[in-house]
């Protein structure tokens, strides 16, 4: 018997899942797992929790005693819903708390618990059946991320195991119900998949009025989507009909300067505002810290609280164009006419909304905007699907949003790329919810046509040894048999348990051990967590950082190849060039010479700087990238810096952004570590300024990346197999080496005759040396040669 305050009674009574309680509550009763399907703002969150309650789920005297459990992939959701849902309940509203990593204020009397996703899995670990609930909801299932996938998959299990035990014993057992909730119909993987769930469950739908959008696309796509959006937000607020704004940015840095702009051209009459904006920005700083803080993998999944910096490469930005502004005649969308009583100086009441924005603030979102003003949401993704913002006409999406990557620096960060169609459809959808709307796109339908249909599962972007890594880190121990909502290829999970196996993070009998575990702290591949962890025993974490920075980004050396130096003019000596030479005229001759002549002198610096960062060991290319990496932290001024990097024929832009990872590394390395008590030996006060390591700490590194690589050592052929000859005339490139893995079995298609040795690749310092190769080399890769019959490697270091 909940006593509502009639207001909230009657808007609860508006939403589509309203309706639906009946059929909802039938279909629990009758089924341990149920999927339910609805538009955003149908209700789902706001609602499911409160059926459950009234229906009984939390009280002692009844079948289902244990608390409701909704799980929630970002830490905002959770405690705004938490807050919504405790408001609505009434005179029951201190049952409903939120708990977060760090933050939590459940009590004894908690009956209904929003929590992340990463929460529930950690209490799995100490109590996997979970009996503590009688009904858990999954919300946002649709999104998928790796908790959410990982949670549902056992999940699965939980239930089944307390149907079962509640069959045998059901005065001391009660059964789990599961509930999974999806804002979109995309629910197969779930639904239809045998190994998750024997009998497929029942899908509820849960349709909700949606009025017309109409989607309009930029002409062209602006590099500029900030400059963009002010532009077009301030001609909506210009030229059309009342209604509210919602604006999709990627990060609460790029929301806070539009705010701020937006502010500025369309003051709120009083200076109220002002004061606002002013302790947004000082709270923004505030939480700067918090912000670049980089959860660790599995702990929490972090959608977009991250402000890391991302870059575009430059090929990226060749297709977008420099910020002009479109053609106004022919510009979409903007058909309709100021309303009576509007003008086109209006005031705008412009709100930021993002994850680290105090509740407070982002409740304010909800209500009316003061006096005539219209209200326009400056959002993160947030607004996509988790929180449903009122009155919304029409939504300016910018096509981007920041997602979690790992794959490609293999150092979890936050990188802004485009979004899927689904999602871009699910955008547009804000702004039809209470009348017709308009979607006004930042980029161009060609650009449309190219995203993703789907965004891909969070699982399927991750390598696969981190994923396997993170759930072993939280119990789950047979991996090979767990029920993925979406399969993993079960040759890659073998892999990938024998290299964690190789890294020592598992045993023989593949259960993780303590080293494991403290890899599982830091969010990257796991070798190069490895590498970490060695090199802070050794005394060595800055060089090793630096290195693991480098290998993730990318060689910052420019290659002969990007100089234009070609060996065939240089020697000269080949005929046709001769005959070709006899062929020129005096002055063509001369411009032949002269180019050469400077090719030359190119070539010949090269080699002097390659020489100069081979200093540190003429054997290991790792070494060579940290001293030349190292070098160009002693620019203080960057004119002077960008001449040294030219100099030396580095790449500026791929030394930057090193630079900028082992900032980032740097500070995950701290804020994760510290309170695992890993005991990290690093000064952080220091700039990122290294002196030279020593003869003994040249020699742990490169043990140190052994113990990264351990599976990828390749040893002389001449070593271990007498019958091979090297002889003094042999180049580096030319002499085999033997892998302690067949290398060729990951490139041979069976088609090819592939030389079965590895080559030391024309990159490497080891062409530089005067005297026969190492003995034993770590390397980093190995590629197939163009021609398809040689493979070779890009190695690290020698083993000394
Ligand atoms: P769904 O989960 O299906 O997307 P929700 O349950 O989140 O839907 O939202 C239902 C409605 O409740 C929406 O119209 C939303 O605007 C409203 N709502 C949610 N939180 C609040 C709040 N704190 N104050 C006012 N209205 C809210
Ligand atoms: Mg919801």
């Amino acid at each position: 018997n909940v006593e509502r305050d009639s207001e909230i009674q009657e808007t609860r009574e508006e939403l589509p899942v309203f309706k639906k309680e009946h059929d909802i509550m039938e279909a629990i009763k009758h089924n341990d797992t149920v999927i339910i399907c609805g538009e955003t703002g149908s209700g789902k969150t706001t609602q499911l929790p409160q059926f459950l309650f009234e229906s009984g789920f939390g009280d002692e005297r009844s079948e289902h005693p244990g608390m409701i459990g909704i799980t929630q992939p970002r830490r905002v959701a959770a405690m705004s819903m938490a807050d919504r849902v405790s408001n609505e309940l009434g005179n029951h509203g201190h049952k409903v708390s939120y708990q977060i990593r760090f933050d939590s204020n459940v009590k004894p009397d908690t009956k209904v618990k929003f929590m992340t996703d990463g929460v529930l899995l950690r209490e799995m670990m100490s109590d996997f059946l979970l009996t503590k609930y009688s009904a858990l909801v999954i919300d946002e299932a649709h999104e998928r991320n790796i908790n959410t996938d990982i949670l549902i998959g056992m999940l699965s299990r939980v239930v089944k195991l307390r149907a079962k035990r509640n069959e045998e014993n059901p005065k001391k057992y009660k059964k789990l119900k599961l509930i999974i909730m999806s804002a979109t119909l995309r629910v197969s993987d779930f639904a239809e998949n045998q190994k998750l769930f024997a009998v497929p469950p029942p899908i509820l739908k849960v349709e909700a009025r949606m009025y017309p959008v109409a989607v309009h696309f930029n002409k062209k796509t602006p590099y500029d989507y900030v400059n963009e959006a002010f532009r077009k937000t301030c001609k909506i607020h210009q030229k059309l009909p009342r209604g509210g704004i919602l604006i999709f940015m990627t990060s609460q840095q790029e929301i806070m300067e539009l705010v701020k702009k937006l502010r500025q051209r369309f003051p709120m009459p009083n200076k109220r505002h002002k004061k606002q904006l002013k302790n947004e920005a000082e709270e923004a700083e505030e939480t700067e810290e918090v912000n670049v803080e980089i959860k660790v993998s599995s702990k929490e999944v972090e959608v977009e609280d991250e402000e890391i910096e991302f870059n575009v490469n430059e090929q990226d930005k060749d297709d977008f164009d420099e910020g002009d502004d479109e053609d106004d005649e022919e510009e979409e969308g903007f058909d309709e006419e100021l309303e009576e009583g509007q003008t086109s100086e209006d005031p705008l009441y412009v709100l930021p909304l993002y994850s680290l924005l105090p509740t407070k603030e982002q409740m304010k979102v909800f209500e009316a905007p003061p006096g005539n003003a219209r209200i326009c949401i400056v959002a993160t993704n947030i607004a996509e699907t988790s929180i449903t913002i009122p009155n919304t006409k029409y939504v300016v999406d910018c096509g981007r949003s920041k997602q979690k990557v790992l794959s490609k620096t293999s150092v979890q960060s936050y990188e802004v790329s485009w979004i899927s169609q689904a999602s871009a459809e699910q955008r547009s959808g804000r702004a039809g919810r209470t009348g017709p709307g308009h979607t006004y796109r930042l980029y161009s339908s060609a650009i449309f046509d190219g995203f993703d249909r789907f965004s891909v599962p969070e699982i399927l972007r991750m390598p696969i040894e981190s994923v396997v890594l993170q759930m072993k880190s939280i119990g789950i121990d047979n991996i090979s048999n767990f029920p993925f909502p979406t399969a993993i290829n079960p040759q890659a999970l073998i892999k990938a348990e024998k290299l964690l196996q190789y890294l020592g993070a598992l045993d023989e009998k593949k259960v993780i051990s303590q080293v494991g575990r403290q890899m599982s702290l830091f969010p990257l591949s796991p070798r190069f967590a490895k590498m970490l962890l060695t090199g802070n025993q050794f005394d060595c974490l800055s060089y090793i950082i630096t290195i693991v920075c480098a290998l993730s980004v990318g060689d910052p050396f420019l290659s002969e190849v990007d100089l234009g130096i070609d060996h065939n003019l240089l020697n000269g000596n080949n005929e046709e060039g001769e005959d070709e030479d006899e062929q020129l005229n005096a002055a063509e001759y001369n411009k032949k010479m002269a180019r050469k002549e400077k090719m030359r002198e190119t070539l010949e610096k090269y080699r002097k700087a390659h020489a100069k960062f081979s200093g540190l060991s003429e054997t290991s290319d790792a070494l060579k990238v940290l001293c030349a990496v190292s070098a160009a932290d002693y620019f203080k001024d960057s004119a002077k810096k960008e001449k040294f990097l030219r100099e030396n024929f580095l790449r500026s832009k791929i030394v930057e952004e090193i630079t900028k990872l082992r900032k980032q590394l740097l500070y995950i390395v701290k804020v994760n570590t510290v309170e695992e008590s890993i005991g990290v030996n690093i000064d952080y006060s220091k700039e990122l300024k290294l002196r030279p390591p020593n003869k003994n700490q040249i020699f742990a590194i490169k043990q140190i990346i052994t113990t990264g690589f351990i599976d990828h050592i390749a040893i002389r052929a001449d070593v271990i197999n007498p019958d091979v000859r090297i002889t003094k005339k042999s180049t580096s490139g030319s002499i085999p080496y033997s892998t302690l893995f067949s290398a060729v079995d990951s490139f041979d298609n069976g088609q090819e005759d592939i030389d079965p040795h590895v080559y030391i690749h024309g990159k490497s310092v080891l062409n530089n040396i005067g005297s026969k190769p190492p003995q034993y080399l770590v390397y980093q890769s190995l590629d197939l040669n163009a021609t398809r019959t040689k493979v070779r490697m890009h190695p690290l270091t020698d083993i000394e």
